[in-house]
């Protein structure tokens, strides 16, 4: 009798899960193949979808089917948690009232197609009632969801569930400091990274990406079971775990950028073709935060492929893949030229060093705006002076500026902070790899890379949402998350490579 309920949760389950991956080949689809023309129809078929899926997860069916089976002791421990975790996600699903959710992906999308051209135009004038209004539906939907201390936190739950922004404050504040301190370093060292040698050149497009695919399948990426094709903006989806694509893109005189975009999008990919194949299409089988998913994206595109081991492996293998062009070019000199460091404008352009900084501005003037501290209408003014205390820059205007991002546009509150917090797991995580691994860089160093893919998928990728983010953390490694193996990873990495003294 049971059984057959535990039957019955998992096929709702599994057809809600059905659905996702659909929404997601379209979207795939409309990012790598569709013609222009077909897009009025795509928004129209996405949006049936969408509402398909909403009502299946949303049905009041399912609620008394996890209510009876969410009583019942008998079920296995994966059992009971999988059904604690659709409880969880049922509710979060339910707690919106539709009348709010449609005015929700209303003001949404229009928020982005005014974010548009409000970029385009740099008028943030143009842009700012359609902001006011996401952070407005944004306070409301916090209320709906409920919270202790912040209506912040509520947000922040949806991407970083148990993440609090008090939480992070205390992350946080001493990171920006010791960054600011590294960074005005590096800034003064008179040792600066030789690379001029990319001036002027250019590399073959298909070379590169051929380059890529080589990387992607050392790794472990299995292309039986995904792709890597070409987009505007580089992501990876999941239309099921035998089904996990990737894109990436090009520049003729960046060679390295591809690879970067590649290894990242390849770690997320990695980690959901790795989920628990036993519980496909349950919450079980799924990242329990964007911050532990970022800590496998960061962790082989930077730890991984921004390491001199790899690059002592790998500039053979990027020789024979531009013959005659690469062959003077060192391991040395292509580790420099992907770990160049100094304050910019564009944060998906930062290095490893100043990237927080940019999160960490953006996550204080997020709270200010929800905590109801800033108005909108002063966003700018906020943007630039924060940018200019914590990076030393000015900003030209508002559109590389407070508009260069998304995410706002789109009601995305909350969101930035799982950057930083992947950078923080991932480095934390790290040290304790190479204790468990002590071959780990001779290995990286001979261009095998699977011992890596192999720790994750028993550490992270199978655990699914059986546990959260930070026990996550605190399993592997004995500790809350924090920022002390971040800050001596980068001590230790950029010491050497800007020559610094001191501390
Ligand atoms: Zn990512």
């Amino acid at each position: 009798m049971l059984s057959t309920k535990l039957d019955e949760l998992r096929t709702r389950l599994e057809e809600i899960y059905d659905l996702k991956g659909i929404t997601c080949l379209l979207e795939w689809d409309m990012e790598v193949l569709m013609p222009p023309k077909g897009a009025e129809a795509r928004g129209r078929q996405m949006s049936t979808l969408a509402a398909i899926a909403h009502r299946r997860a949303t049905d009041p069916a399912l609620g008394t089917l996890l209510d009876e089976l969410s009583d019942d002791d008998s079920l296995l421990p994966d059992d009971k948690l999988m059904v604690a975790e659709a409880q969880h996600d049922f509710r979060r699903a339910t707690c919106l009232p539709e009348a709010f959710v449609r005015e929700q992906t209303e003001a949404h999308s229009n928020g982005y197609s005014t974010w548009t051209e409000a970029r385009r135009a740099n008028d943030f004038a143009a842009f700012k009632p359609a902001l006011e209004r996401n952070v407005e539906l944004a306070r409301r939907a916090a209320d709906y969801f409920g919270y202790e201390q912040s209506p912040y936190d509520a947000l922040l739950d949806h991407y970083e569930r148990g993440m609090t922004a008090a939480r992070l404050r205390a992350l946080f504040g001493p990171l920006a400091t010791s960054l600011k301190d590294l960074v005005a370093r590096i800034a003064s060292s008179p040792s600066k990274p030789d690379v001029s040698w990319l001036d002027g050149t250019t590399w073959n497009l298909p070379a590169q990406e051929k380059f890529s695919h080589r990387v992607l399948k050392d790794m472990g990426y299995d292309f039986d079971a995904g792709r890597l094709d070409v987009a505007p903006h580089p992501f990876c989806t999941n239309f099921d775990l035998a089904d996990v694509r990737i894109t990436s893109r090009y520049f003729e005189d960046m060679p390295f950028s591809s690879l970067q975009s590649a290894m990242h999008e390849g770690g997320h990919a990695l980690y959901e073709q790795g989920f628990d194949p036993d519980y496909r299409g349950t919450p079980i089988s799924d990242a329990p935060s964007l911050g532990i998913h970022e800590c496998n994206s960061r962790m082989w595109e930077n730890m991984i492929g921004r390491s001199l081991p790899f690059w002592r492996h790998y500039i053979g293998v990027f020789r024979e893949h531009f013959p005659g062009q690469a062959d003077a070019i060192t391991a040395d000199q292509a580790y420099a030229a992907v770990n160049q460091v100094a304050p910019s404008l564009i944060r998906v352009e930062a290095d490893e060093c100043t990237y927080n900084l940019h999160v960490i501005i953006r996550f204080e003037i997020e709270c200010d705006l929800i905590e109801g501290r800033l108005a909108v209408g002063d966003l700018p003014d906020a943007w630039n002076a924060k940018y200019k205390e914590y990076l030393g820059i000015d900003v030209p205007n508002d559109a590389n500026g407070c508009m260069q991002d998304v995410h706002w546009s789109a009601g995305l509150l909350g969101y930035f902070p799982t950057y930083t917090l992947g950078n923080l797991y991932a480095a934390q995580i790290f040290e304790k790899i190479l204790a468990d691994m002590p071959d780990l860089w001779a290995n990286v160093e001979s261009g095998k890379l699977l011992g890596l893919r192999e720790w994750l998928r028993e550490h992270i990728h199978l655990v699914g949402r059986r546990k959260m983010a930070p026990e996550i953390v605190e399993t592997i490694t004995g500790k809350a998350p924090d920022s002390a193996a971040f800050l001596r990873y980068l001590e230790t990495k950029f010491g050497a490579l800007y020559s610094l003294n001191g501390k």
